[in-house]
């Protein structure tokens, strides 16, 4: 049997989508098609999928708002777990708690109305609270880990709570990277007001207009300690740098934009940046960009 017809038939009222499009769900609009997309109601019910898919050795990946993904191209005979059913929202003083499906967008109104701040960093960051607090997303004047109280997981088929420092947050990192699902996040903000936090989003958005246009994952490398991966890569030639339809974009050289390429092509084109940038300057660059599914 099929992994979709298994889920349909043993696992009861999960939400479930056949043939799931990479491409079609993820910023950078390319990679291949999976089995099954499974859209669980609440931590409960994903707990009890993943321990089904666990027992029945049927493999899954985790996707958010798919911003920060490579997938790769053919086909995945597994399941793409999608978080975008778990989206409340609710707050209590200058707390906010919401679940891992949460767009940032969401976030930021729902905090604007009620006068919290300090989650202003987030605006026009594409992302999903989870994803985001998977990926600690943020810019120079903020990251995800500022804000986080505690983050909601399921780790060895147990929902369990992880402080902040249990999330063991870095540069571009969190422990949810070893396989843990994030269900949920309690953020805490500071008191401001809605005009206040409008005119810090304004800012923000403002300097975002830099940014490429494009199909793109965001900034594919990490930032070198002390430097910058985009400088690095400019400074090396590589702006423009081509591998079939997808191109090192010359506005940031960080970001690889899709103009039609395969998940191949892409990864061909971060493979040569990565050999072409060690062998001018003897650094090694790290993506920050995840593969799904996991390899
Ligand atoms: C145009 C553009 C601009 C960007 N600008 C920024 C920026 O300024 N700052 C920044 O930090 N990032 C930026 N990014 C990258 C991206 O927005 C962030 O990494 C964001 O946090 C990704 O969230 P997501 O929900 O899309 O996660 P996804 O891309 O869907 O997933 C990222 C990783 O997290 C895993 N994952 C997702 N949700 C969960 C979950 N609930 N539980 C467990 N694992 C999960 C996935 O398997 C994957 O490994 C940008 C991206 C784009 C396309």
């Amino acid at each position: 049997m099929d992994c979709f017809s298994l889920l349909r038939a043993r696992m009861n009222g999960l939400w479930l989508e056949r043939d799931f499009s990479f491409a079609a769900h993820t910023s950078i609009g390319c990679g291949g098609i999976a089995a099954a997309c499974a859209r669980p109601a609440d931590a409960a019910e994903l707990c009890k999928l993943l321990a089904f898919l666990g027992r029945e050795a049927v493999p899954y990946c985790f996707l958010g708002a798919g911003n920060n993904v490579l997938p790769a191209d053919g086909f995945f005979d597994g399941v793409v777990i999608c978080f975008s059913r778990m989206n409340g929202i609710a707050s209590d003083g200058l707390g906010i708690v919401c679940g891992a499906g949460v767009s940032a967008g969401k976030l930021l109104r729902f905090a604007e109305e009620r006068g919290i701040g300090g989650l202003e960093f987030l605006t026009g960051i594409p992302a999903s609270v989870g994803g985001a607090a998977v990926m600690n997303a943020g810019v120079r004047e903020g990251h995800l880990a500022d804000v986080v109280f505690t983050v909601t997981g399921i780790q060895n088929g147990e929902i369990r709570e992880f402080s902040r420092e249990e999330c063991k947050f870095s540069e571009k990192y969190s422990i949810f990277q070893g396989g843990i699902a994030v269900t949920g996040v309690y953020l805490r903000g500071t008191r401001s007001t809605a005009e206040e936090i409008r005119k810090k989003r304004q800012d923000f958005s403002e300097k975002r207009k830099r940014l490429p246009k494009g199909k793109s994952m965001g900034c594919v490398f990490v930032n070198p300690a002390g430097m910058s991966a985009g400088a690095l890569i400019e400074d090396c030639g590589l702006k423009g740098l081509r591998v079939g339809n997808a191109y090192v974009s010359e506005a940031h050289a960080n970001f690889i934009i899709n103009g039609g390429a395969a998940s191949a092509e892409i990864e061909a084109l971060i493979s040569m940046v990565k050999e072409r940038v060690f062998r001018k300057t003897g650094i090694l660059l790290r993506e920050e960009i995840k593969r799904i599914p996991n390899p």
